[in-house]
């Protein structure tokens, strides 16, 4: 839009860092800021010094036990000196996929108090630090906490540095019931991380060599869509439901395919300026920027490093965005697949295991050198394999966020069906462990050399694999990119059941190399019973469904089946015998995905009557269309509420998710064509809903 379109911008309050319009932000100046906003490393040690304690204290988790009051102490200073008032303890109640702003939990509280003598007192200290308790919140617990039992408390999770936003110092913690239940995303994680790290080190010593831990780390690439907010204010589906449930189609798409790595629109420019100019100063490292391949489509990408921290910053970032989006006249669109027609947004959760010592689990000559032992990566990689085949089910669930159910094989990301790519050049190399339990050698694929016959241009090498973007779960050289997951997830769940399936695979492999068996003899048996889980070809393609069904994997179209498998058996062990989660635990998550499902679907229903009730129908009254036109979008309201009533009458969280399921996916498709071809009957001027064209150009 003009600026003259624009809306006045967001009043600023009297302090704050994120208040100020980026036309008014010394950028160069401000980058004095980077990184100081985030209590780690450099920006700690003074305040933690002055309270005499050691520079890197932080880096034992153990200080929680010795040295809460003096790290109290220090956040205080470090908090006076950047105008921070207020402490939340942030946490990540269970709905792993909310819209706008659903995704964390946080109640601000002064750090200060008045004295009788009306002194101003700093009242923050080491018990606050650790530990909050919160009352009364109903979040979705899956029937783990009653209003009646309704207690919850937070514990500081020292894997997450906090870090402050405005006048707020934010402490990563976790959630539980009185009763120390988990009712967050977190603490499941947290415990997978564990689960991952012995059974990695366990598996690496059998192997030969020592590695104190093993931590899971990923890279989130953020995909995002800006519209212009005035346009989205005359969308109540937008604003309610996070996707449009109606809209005609206009005369251009994505056909041109003129979007992806375009040059950036200059208002969403400003805008991705500023928001990675608030995540720069949090030490978020934002650091790629670039368009998408839908009109108006987005995506941010930070710099990779260990998992919790990684997902409180994500966390973060699509809280600033939808936030910094506003004061830019746009809206940000977190939600899966907010226009029907175009592509929807991910977020690809890429993902490797890395030792104390740096190595990389999955960084093939890497290993070799570390280890010295040509085995090693083999082993690991089969084992990985075997993860993926067990427990694909799982995988599946993890990304069974509402939103994804209009994305998965709809050719623009990875169908329903897991499988993992694993390139030409390893398909091979492991190929020889199926086949003769042995190695053929290091594992260092020979990178290719391009010559472009253009002397002033000088050859240059790539890797050995090309990339395979139809995979759910391929391999690139030294990272699995889980590219099925959604844009709105919180990934913890992602991540938890990547940690769990593969910590299970390594106990499975060390538990055989105890008993005696050779490395590469274990690896040889696993990788010919799990050998139908790599996929190496065209993951979109017809052919794959129907190949993928001779193999025996399942295509698990629905993602309320794939919530349904979390309380199979089999999974409820894996997670209970690696102490992930307790069988209780496990079962109100399926039930708590349930709920938010069906919730999400009711708000999509009732907000597609009103739709067509307040603003469709007397539109088309109002522009003297057929009688006809106004009978079935009539008729589309009586079916809409008639599938409302069906899910009422469900007796289980997961009969009523399926019964939303064939409503959204059925009954609403079939009315949205009504609306959508009256839209196209109806003068633009009097259709009171934004059409896509005005949404989806903002150029
Ligand atoms: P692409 O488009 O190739 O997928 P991007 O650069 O957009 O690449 O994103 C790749 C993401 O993967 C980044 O967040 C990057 O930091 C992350 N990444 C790179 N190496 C690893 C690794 N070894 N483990 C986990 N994440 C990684
Ligand atoms: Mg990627």
């Amino acid at each position: 839009p003009s600026d003259d379109k624009l809306p006045p911008p967001v009043k600023p309050m009297e302090s704050g860092a994120s208040t100020v319009r980026p036309d008014e932000i010394n950028f160069i100046e401000s980058m004095e800021d980077y990184g100081t906003f985030k209590f780690k490393a450099s920006i700690a040690a003074p305040f933690l010094i002055a309270q005499g304690l050691p520079a890197n204290v932080l880096d034992d988790p153990s200080w929680t036990h010795k040295h809460a009051e003096q790290v109290a102490k220090a956040v205080v200073e470090w908090c006076k000196s950047k105008g921070a008032t207020m402490a939340t303890h942030w946490f990540q109640p269970l709905g792993s996929a909310g819209v706008r702003r659903g995704q964390t939990g946080q109640v601000h509280n002064a750090m200060f108090n008045f004295g009788a003598n009306g002194k101003l007192d700093w009242v923050f200290d080491g018990g606050v630090l650790l530990k909050g308790e919160t009352d009364g919140s109903s979040y979705m617990n899956g029937g783990m906490r009653a209003t009646h039992t309704a207690g919850g408390y937070t514990a500081l999770d020292p894997s997450s540095p906090m870090f402050i936003r405005n006048d707020t110092l934010y402490i990563p913690t976790v959630f539980v019931s009185f009763y120390g239940k988990a009712l967050d995303e977190k603490t499941p994680l947290l415990r997978a991380m564990e689960a991952v790290s012995l059974a990695g080190t366990r598996l690496l010593k059998l192997l030969g060599h020592e590695a104190k831990w093993v931590k899971p780390m990923i890279g989130l690439e953020q995909e995002f869509f800006l519209v212009p907010r005035e346009a989205y204010y005359k969308r109540p589906d937008l604003q309610l439901a996070g996707r449009t449930v109606m809209g005609a189609f206009p005369a251009r798409g994505q056909e041109l395919s003129d979007h992806y790595m375009a040059p950036l629109n200059p208002v969403a420019l400003a805008c991705m300026r500023e928001m990675q100019h608030e995540a720069f100063k949090m030490g978020i490292p934002l650091n790629t920027r670039h368009r998408e391949v839908a009109p108006n489509q987005y995506e941010c990408a930070p710099y990779f490093g260990i998992a919790t921290t990684q997902i409180d910053e994500n966390l973060m970032v699509m809280e600033l965005m939808e936030e910094i989006a506003a004061k830019h006249g746009l809206v940000c669109l977190l939600h899966e697949k907010p226009f029907k027609g175009i592509n929807g947004s991910g977020k690809h959760n890429n993902f490797s295991l890395a030792t104390d010592a740096g190595v990389n689990l999955f960084n093939g000559p890497q290993l070799t050198k570390k280890t010295g032992k040509a085995e090693t990566f083999p082993v690991v990689m089969s084992a990985v394999v075997q993860a993926v085949h067990n427990y694909s089910d799982l995988m599946r669930m993890a990304i069974a966020a509402p939103g994804n159910d209009f994305r998965l094989g709809a050719m623009e990301a990875p169908p329903a069906i897991i499988s993992t790519y694993l390139g030409e050049a390893l398909t091979k190399f492991l190929e020889e462990v199926k086949d003769n339990a042995k190695t053929p050698g290091l594992y260092d694929p020979a990178k290719t050399t391009i010559n472009l016959g253009v002397p002033s241009i000088a050859p240059f090498t790539v890797p050995a694999e090309d990339r395979n973007r139809t995979s759910p779960f391929p391999y690139g050289g030294h990272r699995f990119e889980f590219r099925a997951v959604g844009s709105s997830q919180n990934v913890s769940m992602v991540n938890t059941v990547l940690c769990a399936a593969i910590a299970d695979a390594f106990n499975n492999f060390s538990d055989a190399i105890e008993k005696g068996e050779a490395p590469l003899v274990v690896a040889q048996k696993s990788l010919k019973e799990t050998w139908k889980i790599i996929f190496n070809g065209n993951g979109y393609s017809a052919e794959w469904p129907v190949e993928a069904a001779s193999r025996g994997l399942p295509n698990t179209v629905s993602g309320v089946e794939a919530a349904h498998s979390l309380s199979a058996e089999k999974n409820v062990k894996l997670f209970e015998k690696l102490g992930v989660m307790t069988p209780e635990e496990t079962n109100a998550r399926e039930e708590a995905m349930h709920d938010q499902y069906s919730g999400m679907v009711e708000i999509e229903l009732k907000v597609m009557v009103e739709m067509i009730n307040r603003k469709c129908i007397p539109a088309c009254k109002a522009a003297g269309l057929p009688a006809s036109t106004v009978g079935a979008l009539e008729k589309g309201v009586k079916d809409l509420n008639a599938k409302l009533h069906a899910m009422e009458a469900a007796s289980t969280p997961y009969e009523k998710a399926r019964a939303a399921r064939t409503a959204r996916l059925e009954t609403m498709e079939e009315v949205r064509k009504v609306c959508d071809a009256a839209e196209m009957l109806v003068p633009e001027e009097m259709w009171p809903i934004a059409s896509y064209q005005s949404l989806l150009f903002l150029d």
